[in-house]
């Protein structure tokens, strides 16, 4: 019933899709309908926010009272008086908004935050540079090296103030991770209406957390829209780069379909990402395996999993996808695990939008932006205080303080709670705190994968593969195919490119230690920014792409600077990145990603965790909101 396609607006449609309704997020839009912030104390108020609950522990009684104040209210705007503006509150009403969706006090300081990415006020006028004694445009040159998501982002910010750029992109498409990873199963786990553009929004994404070919599409459809084709040379893969002093110049070289190419830039940005190049495990006999064998980020266009013998190489994110995915598919499945994961509970993980919930998006003023919000709020900065190690913990080494044991048991019974098959107990319970790696997603189908008869899951260390399979344990498996999920060089960053800003190679200098000012800049690479550099992964909350967008703002006003004060050369100054990774460091070693018993790819080959943010988003979003010329060498 809730399912039931809608397309037109009468009465009918409307208390059908109201059905589906986030309460709270439809009280809400009831504002921007009556235009009086008053009617919101008539109403049930939410009890709180929790990751996953859009409902907001309303009762049934609750909800139908909302809904019998709601469906009148809602008649009347869209078929009495017809479609009209709807009313735009003040800040001070956004607020108030704020507080009853979420059923707490959101605090000042995350007020102008939230309004930025509710935009829900008429856009502001993108600032032209245009004054007479600036930078001419057409003496200026950037690159975009990538088109995934972040390249497309900087593309659209780059065109709409109409400052000339290009895009090299490697692949012969866009959607970088979302084109890349094509194996069964792929998909975000971040819900999708907040894992997309802030100012671009979808109401018709399919599941809540959509699946690869649906992601690569909306990418797609957003560089379409903003007509960045014409800037983009696909098939050209960025090799070196180096900066010259004099002319202050990146001279970029690049394989160009085939061919060797060079070409000069006034500033480079790098929207390479941090998870695009696969990662092969060092193996004793990698090469000597006789079957089919590659790794989940170049998944072979001819099935090699039908009725195959296959073994999968690790237990991270894309192997908690593919696993579950393929199980049925295979005649032996066998999974070759060094740790864990935890997962966190969420039946929605693969679970279709109601029709309903899609027209309530893409009709009710507001509804979009607010289910936004109740999505962002508590997936942001609300989880950052439990993940600090308490020093006086005595809790052992699988937590690191008193709300971290509490998820961990919570978390440790929902396994529990499906295994059927006991003598999985020691292998799949993790041995370090929650929230130390990835969180995963748990709708059941991991478990449920790693106990149907035909899947087994080892521990024992891998010690070699051979022509026929695998030796752990020192008995040989046989297999057909082995799938590589074993991640990808997160820590070596901007690899392979060789990049030189004029001193010395980047690698050379850092290896994979990397020093920056936000992930963004570095002293040693003049004219030079980067999205998704190092300590801006996300693993306490909310999507990359909101990050990106800081990044990307931050980029776009350094660039306003430098044109508008006719600026050749800028490298953010030692001091700034010394003083910045002296307080980056000190915040992650306090961090559950920094545990004693955590290993992961946030870390480097020393341990020391490089890829991954400490802040919390209000910080980086304040520190990444203007440039600050004084940071700089200019
Ligand atoms: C399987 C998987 C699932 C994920 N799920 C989530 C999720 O649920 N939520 C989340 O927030 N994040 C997720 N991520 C992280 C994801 O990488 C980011 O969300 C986002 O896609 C990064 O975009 P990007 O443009 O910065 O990098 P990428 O998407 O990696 O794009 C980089 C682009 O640069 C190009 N490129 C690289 N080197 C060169 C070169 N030398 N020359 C020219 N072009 C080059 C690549 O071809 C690619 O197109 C996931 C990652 C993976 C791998």
């Amino acid at each position: 019933m809730h399912n039931q396609k809608i397309v037109e607006i009468n009465k009918n449609n409307i208390s059908l899709a109201i059905k589906s309704a986030s309460f709270p997020v439809l009280a809400a839009t009831l504002v921007h309908v009556v235009g009086d912030i008053k009617i919101l104390d008539d109403l049930p108020k939410p009890k709180m926010a929790m990751l996953g609950e859009i409902q907001g522990y309303f009762t049934e009684q609750e909800k139908q009272l909302i809904e019998s104040i709601a469906l009148p209210l809602l008649d009347k705007y869209f078929l009495d008086t017809g479609l009209k503006d709807f009313y735009i509150p003040s800040d001070d009403e956004m607020h108030k908004i704020m507080n009853y969706i979420v059923g707490a006090e959101v605090s000042e300081d995350y007020v102008p935050m939230m309004l930025d990415e509710l935009n829900l006020r008429p856009s502001k006028r993108i600032k032209n540079i245009v004054a007479p004694n600036k930078r001419e445009m057409k003496d200026f040159s950037a690159l975009i090296i990538g088109a995934g998501m972040s390249g497309i982002l900087m593309g659209i910010k780059l065109a709409e103030k109409g400052i000339p750029f290009k895009i090299y992109e490697k692949n012969s498409s866009v959607g970088g991770t979302w084109a890349e990873n094509t194996y069964p199963g792929c998909r975000v786990d971040i819900a999708n209406h907040f894992y997309s553009y802030s100012f671009e929004e979808n109401h018709q994404w399919s599941q809540y957390f959509s699946q690869q070919p649906e992601l690569k599409q909306y990418f797609q459809t957003c560089f379409d829209k903003y007509d960045l084709a014409g800037m983009t040379q696909f098939n050209t893969e960025v090799s070196a780069m180096t900066f010259d002093d004099s002319s202050n110049l990146w001279s970029i070289k690049s394989i160009n379909n085939g061919s060797e190419d060079s070409e000069e830039f006034n500033l480079v940005i790098s929207c390479v990402g941090q998870l695009n190049q696969p990662k092969i495990p060092e193996i004793n006999g990698l090469e000597s395996f006789g079957g089919n064998i590659f790794h989940s980020a170049r998944w072979p266009q001819d099935d090699q999993i039908t009725g195959k013998k296959v073994a999968v190489i690790g237990s991270g994110a894309s192997a908690f996808q593919i696993v579950p995915s393929i199980a049925d598919q295979c005649d032996e499945l066998t999974v070759f695990q060094r740790s864990a994961p935890w997962m966190f509970p969420n039946p929605d993980y693969h679970r279709e939008v109601e029709d309903g919930k899609k027209w309530l998006l893409e009709n009710l003023p507001g509804y979009s932006r607010w289910y936004r919000f109740l999505l962002f709020w508590p997936g942001s900065d609300q989880l950052l205080d439990s993940l600090f190690i308490d020093p006086e913990w005595q809790g052992g080494e699988t937590s690191i303080n008193e709300t971290n044991d509490q998820m961990r048991q919570i978390f440790t019974d929902a396994m529990l709670g499906q295994l059927q098959d006991k003598s999985l107990i020691p292998k799949v319970i993790p041995n370090y705190p929650p929230f130390g790696k990835r969180m995963l997603q748990d709708n059941g189908a991991w478990l449920q994968s790693l106990q149907k008869d035909n899947v087994r899951i080892f521990t024992d260390e891998i010690q070699e593969l051979t022509h026929g399979g695998i030796l752990s344990n020192n008995q040989l498996h046989e297999f057909d195919t082995i799938i590589l999920a074993t991640g990808f060089k997160a820590q070596e960053f901007f690899t392979p490119i060789c990049i030189n800003g004029g001193d010395q190679f980047f690698h050379d200098q850092y290896g994979d230690s990397p020093q920056s000012y936000l992930g963004i800049a570095f002293d040693t690479l003049p004219n030079f920014f980067s999205t998704y550099g190092p300590g801006t992964n996300l693993a306490h909350a909310g999507s990359i792409i909101f990050n990106s967008e800081c990044q990307v703002k931050y980029i776009c006003s350094a660039i306003d600077y430098i044109l508008e004060n006719n600026i050749k050369h800028l490298k953010v100054k030692k001091d700034v990145v010394a003083s910045y990774q002296e307080k980056l460091e000190a915040r992650l070693n306090q961090m559950v990603w920094q545990h004693s018993s955590v290993s992961s790819w946030y870390q480097n080959s020393k341990g020391k965790v490089v890829t991954t943010s400490p802040w919390r988003l209000i910080e980086y979003w304040k520190w990444t909101k203007k440039f600050e010329a004084s940071d700089y060498e200019l």
